[in-house]
């Protein structure tokens, strides 16, 4: 691995490495398509392989699915759905989830270490937040299962059919909770496929559908590119295409549907604000900025990209920022003592230092941690950016790495106004002493999710989504198990 046994900091004190045990993980060498309750071959489309961006070593190989693959997937969904699974008890079907979020909790360590190595991510943040999560929301929407007749008052929840479920790679597990556990609670059958760069735990977790034996169909995951994620969006026999990713290939995804009948959700790019009032808890809001933008690489689709800070309170606040930067480990994913781990891809990490020197040519001043990062992997400093203006595109773009940039403001109303100054409205956070401040912004930002003196706080309860080109559609919550149902009146 990245070999850092004693971290020492300027302090001199030395950190002792906390290394992850992985001896409880299994991975195949290779991986093939699983359709139809079990792996199977791809007809024609070859493997391909994933690595674990930390080493850039191979961790297996990985089938490609082409159109005849999605073809063959979407029919052993239909199969399933006009077959065993509609037909099932709603109680049942319930059952099944309730088995899935079990299984998973009971094999959680292994998930979380496959997590970070395929991924990137700190095994603290796959073990703590992704991992419980995802299980969180197999068991949220388990409950929902043979409770849908009160879900929706005065109307009646029918399945949908066969969804298309397409995801990205910074929250592999969970994005595929997100979409799968709501999907069979309202009785469709499903098609999902992972990214490209980060297959392997979706592929545990059909090993995990398939021990819990799951009628045959029920469940089909596909693995491949951008090719197979558009046969999926393409097929005529899929009802509701379910998407999260970049706001470029969801658009495109929208186009191509418009003038069928497929009901369709897609959660797509945030650039969040982070709004630090002068009456703000400072320490806390230092920790709530790091959380929001340097943790998990950046890689978070409501990360709080930005900061607005107030001006009265400004420097105080970017000298303790970079203080605590000068804190945080970058290296070792399967390190606990990780804060920051490696970038998911080459070319992700091409696009990340390609807004750092936009940045700097818009005029910007770069300021990023002394810490030195392994030599092998793809790795970014945490770094900020101060002296910005609006107009930059290093305020105006999703960067998707630990990159900060910062902005002041004097004003409640100049606040507000910088901070919906985006083409994007997924999420935003608000820090003051004041409950009434709190409310009045809330109300005046336009996104999805506001938090208040805290950031990226998940619960499956909520539901969560975004205002303009941040997408259409939520999911989580009773929100999320609409977006799986028809609603009928009931007579
Ligand atoms: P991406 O759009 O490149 O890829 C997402 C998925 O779509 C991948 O599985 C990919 O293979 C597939 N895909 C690519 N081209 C396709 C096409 N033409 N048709 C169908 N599928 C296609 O995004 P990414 O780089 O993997 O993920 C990062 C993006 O995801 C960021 O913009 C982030 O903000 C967003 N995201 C949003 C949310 C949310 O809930 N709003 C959550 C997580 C990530």
């Amino acid at each position: 691995m990245s070999g850092q046994s004693k971290l020492s900091f300027d302090g001199g004190w030395e950190y002792s490495a906390a290394p992850q045990d992985t001896s409880m993980m299994q991975l195949e060498k290779q991986y093939g398509l699983f359709i139809g309750g079990d792996f199977v071959a791809p007809e024609e489309g070859g493997y391909f392989d994933t690595v674990n961006p930390a080493t850039e070593e191979k961790l297996a190989s990985v089938a490609s699915a082409t159109d005849a693959d999605v073809n063959r997937a979407v029919k052993a969904a239909r199969k399933a759905f006009e077959g065993p699974w509609s037909k099932m008890s709603a109680a049942d079907r319930g059952k099944y989830i309730f088995r899935i979020a079990r299984m998973l909790q009971e094999r959680s360590r292994e998930f979380a270490v496959i997590e970070s190595l395929d991924g990137g991510k700190p095994i603290r943040e796959s073990r703590d937040i992704d991992i419980p999560l995802s299980a969180a929301h197999f068991f949220y929407y388990a409950g929902w299962a043979d409770k849908l007749q009160y879900a929706f008052p005065g109307r009646s929840a029918q399945p949908l059919g066969v969804a298309g479920q397409i995801i990205p790679w910074n929250f592999p597990l969970l994005m595929a909770a997100w979409k799968i556990a709501p999907a069979l609670a309202c009785g469709n059958t499903v098609v999902l496929k992972p990214a490209e760069t980060t297959p392997l735990t979706a592929l545990k977790l059909a090993e995990l559908i398939r021990d819990a034996d799951l009628p045959p169909g029920v469940v089909n995951i596909v693995t491949g590119a951008g090719e197979t994620g558009s046969a999926i969006v393409q097929h005529d026999d899929i009802d509701k295409i379910a998407f999260t990713g970049s706001t470029a290939v969801g658009r495109s995804i929208q186009q191509s549907l418009a003038g069928t009948n497929k009901k369709y959700t897609l959660e797509l790019g945030g650039k969040a604000a982070n709004i630090i009032f002068a009456d703000a808890a400072i320490d806390q809001a230092i920790e709530g900025i790091v959380n929001g933008i340097f943790f998990n690489q950046g890689h978070v689709c409501c990360a709080g990209s930005r900061l607005l800070v107030q001006e009265a309170v400004a420097d105080e606040v970017i000298q303790k920022l970079k203080d605590r930067m000068e804190t945080l480990i970058v290296g070792n994913p399967l390190d606990k003592n990780t804060d920051i781990g490696a970038i998911n891809s080459s070319a992700q990490l091409e696009r990340i230092e390609s807004y750092l020197r936009l940045g700097q040519e818009e005029g910007a001043e770069m300021h990023q941690s002394s810490r030195s990062v392994p030599d092998a992997g793809y790795w970014c400093r945490p770094t900020l950016f101060t002296g910005v203006a609006q107009s930059n595109r290093i305020v105006q773009e999703e960067i998707f790495g630990p990159v900060l940039a910062i902005q002041t403001f004097r004003t409640l109303e100049e606040g507000v106004t910088k901070a919906n100054n985006t083409p994007y409205g997924l999420s935003g956070g608000v820090w003051t002493d004041k409950g009434a401040k709190i409310f009045k912004m809330t109300r005046a930002i336009r996104a999805g999710v506001i938090w208040a003196n805290t950031f990226n706080k998940f619960d499956p309860t909520s539901p969560f989504g975004g205002y303009k080109e941040s997408g259409v559609g939520r999911e989580g919550g009773l929100h999320g198990l609409s977006a799986y149902a028809r609603l009928e009146n009931r007579a």
